[in-house]
């Protein structure tokens, strides 16, 4: 006789401390529309893309169609969603895999905010309607082969010649740079060979002298466009620098830490899908004629799972009611940047752990998240670059060099 009757139907939510309770209705409604359109539209085709290694263009027309670029941006066609609706479209996205909800970091964090935050109102108005709708794409081009923690290192250049730019360079590691009809480009620009700081340039991707070409061999990531740009002596109009771009690097580190909020919100999507499928498992899982959610040890690595994963809500909750209060400070971000993503990687390597033999098949999600999560742990700052900002604000010694 089985004493233990642990089925699908009881398990509950991983929403334990019922944050969803603080959204309004128009944000659960957003929320309930894009989890529906990941579970009957992305996860069908999650196997095919990461096999592909790439995903198609197409997809973002349907981000755009749900409302999921450009989420924090008020006007000109985009949703102007609070900081809080913002982060829970990002858990929605990456519920389904860290790729999607890059690919809308990508085009609405990143390319429309440097955009909109350093661009002119005509270059508003004519790029962010239809990158809102996902019509138009973008990239954003900061990283280089030399140059990655390190931006202000870049060997990109942007060099006057009469009212145009000639822009040249190598960019490495940029998001859907193969598809994108715009990349935001930052270089040095130089006026008579003197280096005269860092700008940020909207490139239209059909310039002679521009090509991107997909990374090929990622083990991680897979359902993502990652590129690598060259730009050939690429001839711009003075129209496309963006004008509010001070010299420096203070704008693109703007949009980063934008991208960064979401990323602390994206990956405890990828937490809860683990930790429920990991729950979901145990529960109908025996061994030793039991099942496994039974058993103390396991019960404790549940429990253990729960407890990052609600820190770790608390922590982007939080973050959101200083973003909305315009109080939010970039060590803050740094901190939610790294310390989500550690909850995230731990969850998912625990609920890898949980399935035993079959966590390493494709018909399980938490080996997927858990390789995903080694990009994101990379890019937009890694832990430790995140680190040592946090280790300068507490001690007021900057350590990076
Ligand atoms: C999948 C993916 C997508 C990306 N998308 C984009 C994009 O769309 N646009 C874009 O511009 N970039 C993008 N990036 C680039 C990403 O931001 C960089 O990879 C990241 O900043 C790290 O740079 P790096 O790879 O050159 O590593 P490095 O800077 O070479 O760092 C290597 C290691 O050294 C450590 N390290 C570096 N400096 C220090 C220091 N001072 N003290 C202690 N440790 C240090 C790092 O923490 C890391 O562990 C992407 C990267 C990946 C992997």
């Amino acid at each position: 006789m089985k004493v233990y009757n642990v089925s699908m139907t009881d398990i509950p939510d991983s929403d334990l401390y019922r944050l969803d309770d603080l959204l309004t209705p128009q944000e659960k409604s957003l929320k309930e529309r894009i989890s529906s359109w990941v579970g009957s539209h992305f996860l069908p085709q999650v196997d095919l893309y990461w096999n592909q290694g790439t995903v198609p263009g197409e997809l973002l027309r349907e981000l755009g169609g749900l409302g999921a670029l450009g989420t924090s941006i008020h006007g000109y066609g985009c949703p102007g969603l609070s900081a809080r609706g913002s982060g829970v479209v990002m858990q929605a996205l990456e519920r389904g895999d860290s790729g999607l909800r890059t690919l809308a970091s990508v085009q609405g964090s990143l390319a429309m905010k440097a955009i909109y935050t350093f661009g002119d109102e005509s270059q508003r108005e004519a790029l962010l309607p239809p990158m809102a709708r996902g019509e138009l794409l973008g990239c954003f081009g900061l990283t280089e082969p030399s140059a990655g923690s390190n931006p202000g290192g870049m060997d990109t250049t942007a060099v006057r010649d009469g009212s145009d730019w000639i822009i040249s360079g190598v960019k490495k590691w940029i998001g859907n740079a193969d598809i994108a009809d715009h990349a935001v480009i930052w270089a040095q620009s130089l006026k008579h060979g003197d280096p005269r700081g860092i700008r940020g340039f909207v490139v239209d991707t059909t310039l002679p002298g521009f090509s991107a070409t997909l990374i090929k061999n990622k083990y991680s990531l897979r359902c993502g466009r990652t590129c690598m740009i060259e730009l050939d002596s690429v001839r711009v109009p003075a129209d496309c620098l963006l004008p509010g771009s001070e010299v420096g690097l203070r704008a693109p580190l703007t949009c980063l830490n934008l991208a960064r909020y979401g990323i602390a919100w994206g990956v405890m999507g990828a937490a809860q899908a683990c930790f429920e499928e990991a729950l979901a498992y145990t529960g109908v899982r025996e061994s030793f004629d039991r099942p496994l959610a039974s058993y103390q040890m396991v019960q404790g690595s549940l429990a253990d799972m729960a407890t990052e994963l609600t820190k770790a809500q608390l922590v982007v909750s939080h973050l959101a009611n200083l973003m909305e209060a315009g109080s939010v400070t970039s060590e803050q971000i740094s901190m939610a940047k790294f310390a989500n993503v550690d909850s995230a990687q731990m969850i998912a390597r625990s609920a890898r752990e949980l399935l035993g033999g079959v966590g390493i098949l494709g018909d399980h999600c938490s080996l997927r998240h858990m390789i995903n999560l080694e990009s994101v742990a990379t890019y937009e700052g890694t832990r430790d670059i995140h680190r040592l900002v946090l280790g300068r604000y507490l001690t007021g010694v900057q350590a990076f060099r």
